[in-house]
């Protein structure tokens, strides 16, 4: 088994793998020169310095998962020798193969262009080493570093309320009128855009950047459409993440919004699943059959837990026992814990059943035709979590389980039992 990508939807996969019995040759190319690591704190305790490198490994230390792993950029897939070649001209070929790629930030046009190099992005332990040394400067400045934020997203929001707690003085910059609308939802978008002035954060929103004034390679203000000028120390752009899927291209895998697939991860060719190929986490769009289209999670748990089931079609043995999905989220920001569960876009209806200006806590719960679909809470775990048991069994999704005829044969009949997949090979070409 060959996975591609090794963050922490390839390393779920590894783990599911070897926890379904598989007990072949397990390879993971991964472009990074780290193992897998975990993301959400380069945003939150590491990029604010109260987390370690070491403290956002994902492995423990002495798992082995008899994984080779390999530093090195898948360039192509050949889904008919089903088999990938690499930045470095290597090329591995495999019976089943995990795509995990995950996505990278993406850079606004103009702002990228001979990049100043105090416009900054954050996707990666490098990226946060890189923000973190401009909010806290070696020789510090006689006054506040100025952060500019360009999206009021999770991750511009997250930084944001970061680097205040730092002592920056922080400005986020959306396009949008209403930030957060896209995801809370027209009745509690607006509510959230309270949260940043508790950090001291100032929002503007309904704002365009017009254009940029550098000086000796760095970026030094930003102009926006009404003529107002941001002076700045950093800008970070934070409006989102596009997936890794160039690569593929040209591959007859299907690709829209990420790596189109099944509700069980396999990846699609023409509309039809491929054989011995699935996708997993930030790269891949499963179908979800609440909203009747393929969609990309983009969160942390996702990546977590739908591998397993991927691996288990991949493998050809019964999906081990899970949580039904039910799609989720947290962010940390300004203080309080912001968790999301269940989906809010289909809701005809939203009632706070918990609401407090004072503490910003509330919990909101988004029905359609009177049926709750999604919860979202602020600081309520214990509410919360009531609530995201409730839709688990009413929403949650186990999809049937067709495997795959061609990788190996039929599933046995009584639990996860080891299956081998045989031919897995490295060629170096
Ligand atoms: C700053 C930040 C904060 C976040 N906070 C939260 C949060 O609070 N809550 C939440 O739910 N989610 C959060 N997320 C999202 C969550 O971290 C992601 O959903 C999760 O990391 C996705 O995992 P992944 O393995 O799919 O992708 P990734 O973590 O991106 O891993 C993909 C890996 O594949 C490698 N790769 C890419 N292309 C290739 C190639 N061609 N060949 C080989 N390797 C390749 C990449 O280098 C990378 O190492 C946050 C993300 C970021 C960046």
């Amino acid at each position: 088994m060959l996975v591609v990508g090794a963050g922490l939807a390839g390393l779920s996969a590894a783990r599911a793998a070897r926890e379904l019995g598989f007990g072949g040759p397990l390879t993971v190319v991964g472009g990074e020169i780290h193992r897998p690591y975990d993301r959400p704190p380069l945003s939150k305790d590491y990029l604010a310095g109260t987390a370690s490198r070491v403290d956002i490994d994902l492995q423990a230390e002495g798992e082995d998962l008899r994984v080779d792993w390999v530093q090195d950029t898948a360039v192509s897939l050949d889904l008919g020798r089903r088999a990938i070649t690499t930045a470095t001209g290597s090329s591995y070929a495999a019976d089943g193969i995990v795509l995990a790629t995950g996505s990278s930030a993406r850079m606004v046009p103009g702002l990228g262009e001979g990049r100043p190099e105090n416009v900054l992005t954050l996707r990666t332990i490098e990226d946060a080493d890189r923000l973190r040394s401009h909010l806290t400067p070696l020789a510090p400045r006689n006054r506040p570093t100025r952060l500019v934020v360009l999206g009021a997203g999770l991750i511009g929001s997250e930084v944001a309320s970061t680097a205040a707690a730092l002592g920056c003085q922080v400005t986020v910059v959306d396009r949008e009128a209403q930030p957060l609308l896209r995801l809370y939802g027209p009745d509690l978008g607006p509510r959230l855009e309270a949260l940043p002035a508790r950090s001291g954060v100032t929002v503007i929103a309904d704002a365009a950047i017009s254009s940029v004034e550098t000086s000796s390679g760095q970026l030094v203000s930003v102009t926006l459409a009404d003529g107002r000028s941001l002076p700045l120390d950093v800008l970070l752009v934070a409006v989102g993440a596009a997936p890794e899927t160039a690569w593929l291209v040209g591959s007859g895998l299907d690709l829209a919004d990420g790596i189109s697939c099944d509700a069980q991860g396999r990846a699609l060719s023409d509309g039809q699943p491929v054989d011995g190929v699935v996708a997993v986490g930030d790269c891949a769009g499963w179908w979800d059959h609440h909203l009747l289209r393929h969609h990309r999670a983009q969160h942390w748990t996702d990546a977590l837990e739908r591998p397993a089931l991927a691996v288990a079609s991949l493998l050809g043995v019964p999906a081990p026992r899970r949580r039904p999905y039910l799609p989720y989220f947290w962010s940390d920001q300004h203080g309080v814990r912001i968790q999301m569960a269940g989906y809010a876009s289909l809701a005809d209806d939203v009632r706070l059943e918990v609401d407090d200006p004072e503490t910003a806590q509330l919990v909101a719960v988004y029905r359609r035709q009177g049926e709750p679909v999604a919860v979202l809470a602020v600081s309520r775990p214990r509410e919360f979590t009531r609530w995201r048991k409730v839709l688990t069994t009413t929403l949650g999704h186990v999809p049937d389980q067709p495997t795959f005829a061609s990788a190996v044969a039929a599933p046995a009949a009584a639990g996860p039992t080891p299956r081998h997949l045989t031919t897995s090979s490295k060629e170096l070409s």
